[in-house]
């Protein structure tokens, strides 16, 4: 079995299509694990919806699902995160909203645990120093903890001190050890790592073994799309930057 991971794909359908097509080009995948926000930003909700529900797979809320959905408050929203949330609101139909309510905080797929930000805060903690990769690793009931939110890709390695946070190193194939890791797939449809290229990963169970690409996509065609909705220009811009 092999898992496309994803996260973050932020209404983005070029990017979603383009790991797609990258993940099919490199031995392809059985199933699609999403870690969340799959709408909120971007300009095809729907198409991204749909085409993620067109595959097997197995999804997580993020904080933008819920916000769009009127299951969470975007007063802890920046105007921008706000307007978009709004805007993404009114593109739902009953069945996308149906869809986006009943996705779950956390899910399981041995050896893994999926969740947005992080297991003590699965929608608004962003996972990203000591203290916090300590908190969920605490809560961890599985070997692996699958996360996104802060739309950075990394490895947290548990050690017996203070977890330690490295590089996940792009086209490297790492193996699963018996060490318990945090794992950051990074963002498929904006990523904030100064890389404007879509970022994923591939987990494949029989060689017990975990990868993370990247691949350009049409930016530009991104972009032309959230013009013609009136999307806020810092969304549109930032695209180009990966900031
Ligand atoms: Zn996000």
């Amino acid at each position: 079995m092999r898992a496309l991971i994803l996260s973050d794909i932020h209404a983005n359908l070029e990017a979603l299509r383009a790991v797609i097509d990258d993940a099919s080009s490199r031995g392809g995948f059985d199933v699609l694990w999403c870690l969340g926000d799959l709408v909120g930003y971007g300009p095809d909700p729907v198409p991204c919806l749909s085409l993620v529900r067109s595959h097997s797979f197995v999804a997580v809320a993020g904080n933008h699902d819920y916000a769009s959905v009127g299951k969470m408050s975007v007063d802890a929203f920046n105007y921008a995160a706000k307007a978009a949330a709004n805007w993404t609101t009114g593109q739902l139909s009953q069945s996308d909203v149906d869809f986006l309510s009943g996705l779950p905080l956390v899910a399981n797929h041995e050896p893994f645990t999926m969740v947005h930000g992080s297991l003590r805060d699965p929608l608004e903690e962003y996972l990203l120093d000591a203290d916090a990769a300590e908190a969920s690793l605490k809560l961890l009931a599985t070997r692996f903890l699958l996360v996104g939110h802060s739309h950075f890709p990394f490895l947290c390695l548990e050690n017996e001190s203070t977890p330690q946070f490295v590089e996940f190193t792009e086209d490297a194939v790492l193996p699963l050890t018996e060490q318990r890791w945090i794992i950051n797939p990074g963002s498929t449809g904006q990523p904030r790592d100064r890389d404007p290229r879509s970022s994923y990963a591939i987990y494949d169970d029989q060689d017990a073994t975990i990868e993370r690409h990247r691949v350009e996509y049409d930016i530009e065609g991104t972009q032309s799309k959230m013009q013609e909705a009136h999307l806020p220009e810092y969304l549109i811009e930032r695209l180009k930057f990966g900031i």
